[in-house]
Parts: C-alpha cells; structure tokens; sequence
C-alpha cells in the first residue's frame, strides 16, 4: 500500500463508535470492511480523482476535467462503488463555490465552509452526506413530536457549539468517513426550526453512533468478486446528546437557508454530473456483462436478446449524451462557477432510478437458470470431478472456469444482497423516484406546450 492509502487508512483509527453484530468495530482491522478499504486505499494512492472532485470549474474545459477523473474512478469499480466521497466532495465544492449566496442567512458561513474545504481538500477527506431522517413514522401526521420522529435537532447551545440528538439515515460509507455533511432534506417552518441546520460532523464525535447493516463483503473474490471489493457499508447514523463545535456548525435554527441548501443548483449540479458520470459507467457494465453472457450461452443469435441487448445500449448511450448536453449547455453564474444544464442531468438521474433495474432483468432474461447453476465454488472445478465439470460448465466455446466466473459475476451483480442492494440504491439514492419525476413535470416550463396547443382550441 502506499502512502496516501495508508495515511487515510490511518485516518480512521480514532475514537468512533461503530456498530456491527452488536459489537463496537475497529474498521481498519475488521474482516468485514477489508476488502473496501482496500480498494479504496489503491484509488487513494492512484491520486487521479482526489482533488479533482475539489476542483471548482470555472469552463467547460473544467468540468470535463471533473468528468475524465470520475469516470476513472467509475470504471476502477464498474460503477459500482458509487459513494467513493468523490459525490460529497462535488456538494461541498458547489456550496463552497456559491459560499457567497449564503451570506444573507449568516455572516459567518462563507469563511467556515472555506475552512473546511480548504481542510478537506488538504487532508484529503472522505466524506460522506446524510439527509436522511429516519425511516419512523412518514405520515403527513404534524402533531407527532420530532423526538418521537428521531428528527436530528439542536437541544442546546453553548459557547462551544450546539448540542444534538436524533437520527439520521442513509449513511452509505459512514464508517469509513472522516466527517459527514448533515443537513435536512425537509422544508421546515419556524416552528420546526431547531431541527433546521447544516453540520460537520467529525465521525469520532463523542455521542455519534453508527449501526451498521448486516455486511455483503466476501472473502471469496473469485466467488463473489464484487462483494469482495466494494461492499461500501450503509449505517444509521444515531446522535445520542453530539456536542458540534461552532466552526462546523455552517447554518442553525435557520429553515429558509436550508431550503435553499438543499436546493443549491451548484452543488446539485456537480454532484450529480459525478453520480451521472458513475450510472453510465455502471450500466456499461451492466451492459457488458449482459453481452457476455449472450455470446457465452450462444444466445446472441436470437432476435429478441438481439433486442435486449439494442436497449441497454441505448440506456448507456442516453445518459451519455445526456451528460454531454448537461456539459455543452452548462453556464457561468455570478461567481464565476461555470455549472452543468441540470435538467439534462436531472432527466438522466431520474431514467437512472428505471434503466439500472431494467439493465439487471435483461440480464436476468438472457443468463436465465445458467445465474443460479454454478458450482458451489469456481475452486471446485479443479477438484475430485474436475474432468466432469469441465465438460458440464463450460459454454459455447468458452471453458468451464470463465463461464462460471462470468456467471458468478452476474449473480453477484443481479441477485447477490450486494446486487439486490444497488438495485435499490439506484432506485433511491437520489430520492423517491415518483416524487423526483412529478417534480421535474412541475417545475418544467409549460409555456411552449400552452402555444402549441392554443392555435387548435
Ligand atoms: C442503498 C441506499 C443508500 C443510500 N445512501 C444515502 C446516503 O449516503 N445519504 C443520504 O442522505 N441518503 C441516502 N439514501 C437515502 C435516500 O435519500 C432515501 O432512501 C430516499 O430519499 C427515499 O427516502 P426513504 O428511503 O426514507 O423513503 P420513504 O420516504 O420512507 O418512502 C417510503 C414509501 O412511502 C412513500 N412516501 C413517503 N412519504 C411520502 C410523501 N410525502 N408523499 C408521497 N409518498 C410518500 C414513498 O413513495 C415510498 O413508497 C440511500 C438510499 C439507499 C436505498
């Protein structure tokens, strides 16, 4: 390993207070988080994405930079590792950028998010967003306390920060953070406004507890070669009384300069032209694998996987014309930050929520019981039967160790709880997708389709 992947390695060996099995986890030497934090220690020392993600775009030439050190990234993992900081760091850069919007709501936030960005960028830190609350009671019920709702609030102020307590979810990658951005994704009145603030929060903060999910990682990677290498954890995040120093505390008690946080199209902006640059690379991928399987089972003859395969081409081929487009339109703002056309990005992200699950039953279609009809291991086919197994597993033309290596890849990509796991990310790492859609229809402007239909009526 080298230095860089050792010293963020290093970086995670404090006091946190992380959950698995009922038992408080050290994460740098528990099995379970091993062959993550390999993999992301390599992409530390490799320092292609690192401060790029930092890198504020003031030209199209810079934003195409950001792409070309994501999609670096993105096909490092195939796509799959899909909060390597690189999308926290992208939000902090746009809030960072627009820092001077946000003086209106407090004085002080320009230069506390300075601070922390230049910090961050600095030192190099893995960072995480968490919006989340926790998934209790979501009805539209307002006469339920927000203690009885776990909503993160400020319990008391002091003169060295603010006191919190309550929840927050999903925290993908919270266990191997070194701080996590926590801000409300609801449009708080005055009344709500102690559950309205923006926080950094260190992840060895006293009080700051992270349950983690039961664990996907494999120590088997030829088996299960993607659970092996990026099962990128997901943890409740639970403030139980975190004392948040006032330098981290960016907003407080303030429900309109949240909203318009939460609303910031500059840090949208980049950090869904990242997520959208990683959905193309992973449904490449996926694609890819789909292909694969095809030519190995001597299916690709056959006009309707033909067809199949036409439409997960025309899924990747979508996104990235949408992402070209969301570049190409982009636009400098009053500061100089030249942002992304997000409703090309929007419209990728929201496709993103249907083409990933669309991508994984084509794959299904095609690979049919081949996926579930492997061997226990690929090792058994150099066991007692070996011979039998050869000539049982093998495919049209291809040999019985890559067939059942390409079938254990699609099973982990399709079926595996690490698979099942992206499928739902996808359909809601960005939000309710159904809320997501109806939103883009009402914010879309209706004035052309009125004229175009007002000269027949
Ligand atoms: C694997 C994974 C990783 C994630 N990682 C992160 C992360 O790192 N950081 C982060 O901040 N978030 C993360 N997300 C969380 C994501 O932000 C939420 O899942 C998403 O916003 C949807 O919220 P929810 O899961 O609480 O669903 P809920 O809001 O609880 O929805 C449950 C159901 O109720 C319906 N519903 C609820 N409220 C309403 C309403 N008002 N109107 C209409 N229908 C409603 C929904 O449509 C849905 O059918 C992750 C999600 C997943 C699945």
């Amino acid at each position: 390993m080298g230095d860089k992947g050792e010293r963020f390695i290093q970086s995670l060996r404090d006091n946190r207070n992380v959950w698995l099995f009922g038992k408080r986890v050290d994460v740098t030497n528990d099995p379970h988080f091993t062959g993550t934090l390999s993999t992301i220690s390599a992409l530390y020392d490799r320092n292609d994405d690192v401060q790029t993600a930092f890198l504020v775009p003031n030209s199209l030439a810079d934003l195409e930079k950001r792409r070309a050190a994501f999609e670096a990234w993105s096909l490092a993992t195939s796509g799959v590792m899909s909060r390597l900081s690189d999308y926290a760091r992208s939000r902090l850069t746009g809030w960072y950028a627009n820092r001077e919007h946000y003086r209106q709501y407090d004085g002080q936030f320009p230069d506390k998010i300075q601070a922390f960005y230049e910090g961050a960028k600095r030192e190099q830190r893995f960072l995480t967003v968490v919006q989340r609350d926790p998934q209790i009671n979501r009805s539209a019920d307002g006469s339920i306390a927000a203690e009885e709702l776990g909503l993160l609030r400020i319990t008391k102020k002091t003169s060295e920060g603010v006191r919190v307590s309550g929840a927050k979810m999903i925290g993908t990658s919270a266990p191997y953070s070194n701080d996590l951005i926590v801000y409300p994704l609801a449009k708080w009145g005055e009344e709500q406004k102690e559950q309205s603030s923006m926080l950094l929060v260190a992840a060895d903060s006293p009080g700051l507890h992270m349950i983690c999910r039961e664990p996907f990682s494999s120590n088997a990677a030829g088996d299960h070669p993607l659970s092996a290498r990026f099962d990128e954890m997901d943890a409740l995040l639970i403030f139980d009384d975190v004392l948040v120093p006032w330098e981290r505390v960016l907003l407080h008690e303030n429900p309109d300069a949240l909203w318009s946080i939460k609303n910031d199209k500059v840090s949208s902006g980049l950090a869904y032209h990242q997520a959208i640059t990683r959905l193309q690379i992973k449904l490449e991928f996926a694609a890819a694998v789909a292909n694969e399987i095809a030519e190995t089972i001597g299916a690709a003859g056959y006009l309707h996987v033909q067809e199949k395969m036409g439409e997960l081409l025309m899924q990747c081929q979508t996104i990235k014309a949408l992402l070209i487009a969301s570049e190409a339109g982009g636009q400098v703002d009053a500061y100089g930050t030249y942002i992304p056309d997000f409703s090309y990005i929007e419209t990728a992200r929201n496709l993103g929520a249907v083409y990933y699950p669309h991508a994984l039953e084509v794959i299904q279609l095609i690979g049919a019981g081949g996926l579930i009809q492997t061997p226990s291991s690929v090792s058994d086919l150099h066991g007692d039967v070996s011979h039998l197994l050869q000539k049982y597993f093998k495919g049209a033309g291809t040999d019985a160790v890559t067939r059942t290596k390409l079938f254990k890849l699609a099973w982990d990509l399709t079926s595996s709880p690490l698979g099942s796991r992206h499928e739902l990310y996808e359909r809601y790492y960005a939000g309710d997708p159904i809320r997501n859609k109806a939103g883009q229809y009402l914010a879309h402007d209706k004035e052309r389709w009125k004229t175009m239909v007002e000269r027949y009526l």
